[in-house]
């Protein structure tokens, strides 16, 4: 065995450059079109619609301002309430009060760990009544407008039921599907399924342009509306007249060039992440005290980052302790996100449930996951996970 300072830094998760992303930045260089617009992002907004089936996509600067704009373009006014998963990175529920909404936070269910439409079922039916095709909380009148499912970790949350929620309460779904992009529901691509859905380029996605964002919709007025918010709502084609409060959103031609070049290869970064989730699966089934996310059977995930659960009283040492542990053995893994309930940013909002999302908080730990991840390394976080069990 290495000693520990021979050994090679495993990172949880970083960027993968191997195909023509220097080719097509040094292009946008020659040619001086670095900037807002060129021929890049238009490619980019056709390669991701092409890619996802969607009929129209919008680039936009990052992941965040995807779902800020999301949320205006479909009609998500200030004091309105949001139904959102409360397992997730923090951006969307900030989204949702960038938008001057206030998120009401749904627990996740235990098997995939996403949002559990059972508990949005339980809280219209029971705490909402519908008047002229609006949807009002009764005990404080809120005006309820929209659900946001995340697809965390790469798998899609079930969205049938959600879909139907928000037909029959006349909700729009807004899709946080920034960790799934190339993810399926039902041979469906996650982030086409409700009114919208975003998708992040940050450098830990499965695809980056160091930093970026789209969104996607199947309405040609919901795409317009997106573009016209991103690019200062200028409203004339020759003067500078703008007729709403827009904003600077826009993707540059050099992250577009990136994204581009990126996006030709995603097919074999999720074929890599998927071998890299079967053969953790495979070497850590039986290890006593630790399991994972299930992939459902309507899902096929695109195992952004695997992630296990630990079982402190049969492992022996909770996830925390493991984490320290294989970082000094130069192995980066990472604890989930504190739930959106117990956020000292948002902790003053509504939570539906919450017992699941409070236990993975507590015992989630995911595991190195690059595209570039040896199998070497990969069998090294193997035997540390193995030889802290003993
Ligand atoms: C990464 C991420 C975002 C935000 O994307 P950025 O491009 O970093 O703004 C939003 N939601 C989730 C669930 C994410 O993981």
């Amino acid at each position: 065995m290495p000693s520990d300072s021979d050994r090679q830094f495993i990172p949880l998760c970083e960027p993968h450059l191997a195909g023509n992303e220097w080719q097509y930045v040094k292009e946008c260089i020659d040619t001086g079109w670095v900037s807002s617009v060129g021929s890049y992002v238009d490619r980019f907004e056709k390669d991701i619609a092409r890619r996802t089936g969607a009929k129209h996509a919008v680039a936009i600067v990052n992941g965040t301002s995807a779902l800020h704009i999301a949320l205006l373009i479909c009609g998500v006014r200030a004091g309105d309430g949001v139904l959102i998963s409360s397992m997730t990175f923090i951006a969307p529920a900030n989204a949702v009060r960038y938008a001057g909404a206030e998120p009401i936070f749904v627990d996740s269910e235990s098997k995939h760990w996403e949002m559990d439409s059972a508990l949005i079922a339980a809280f219209l039916e029971k705490e909402c009544e519908v008047r002229e095709k609006e949807t009002f909380h009764c005990e404080t009148n809120r005006r309820i407008s929209a659900i946001l499912p995340v697809h965390i970790l790469g798998h899609s949350v079930d969205m049938d039921a959600i879909l139907e929620l928000g037909r029959r309460y006349h909700l729009k779904v807004i899709e946080d599907a920034t960790e799934s992009l190339g993810a399926d529901y039902k041979g469906r691509p996650t982030g086409t399924l409700g009114d919208v859905g975003c998708y992040s380029f940050n450098g830990n996605k499965v695809i980056t342009t160091g930093g970026g964002g789209m969104l996607v919709t199947n309405d040609a007025n919901l795409a317009a509306r997106a573009k016209h918010y991103t690019t200062q709502a200028k409203s004339d084609p020759k003067e500078y007249i703008h007729d709403v409060v827009g904003y600077n959103y826009r993707l540059t031609n050099l992250q577009a060039a990136l994204g581009c070049a990126q996006l030709e290869q995603l097919d074999s970064f999720i074929e890599k992440k998927r071998a890299i989730a079967a053969k953790y699966r495979k070497a850590l089934s039986g290890l006593p005290g630790i399991s994972w996310q299930q992939e459902a059977e309507w899902a096929h995930s695109i195992d952004w980052l695997f992630t296990i659960t630990v079982d402190e009283k049969v492992f022996g040492m909770s996830a925390r302790e493991l984490r320290e542990l294989l970082s000094a053995r130069k192995i980066q893994t990472r604890c989930l996100w504190q739930p959106m309930h117990l956020s000292p940013a948002h902790s003053h909002s509504t939570m539906l449930g919450g017992a699941v999302a409070d236990r993975l908080f507590e015992t989630a730990l995911s595991l190195p996951s690059s595209v570039s991840l040896s199998s070497d390394q990969q069998q090294a976080v193997i035997e540390a996970i193995k030889h802290a069990a003993k």
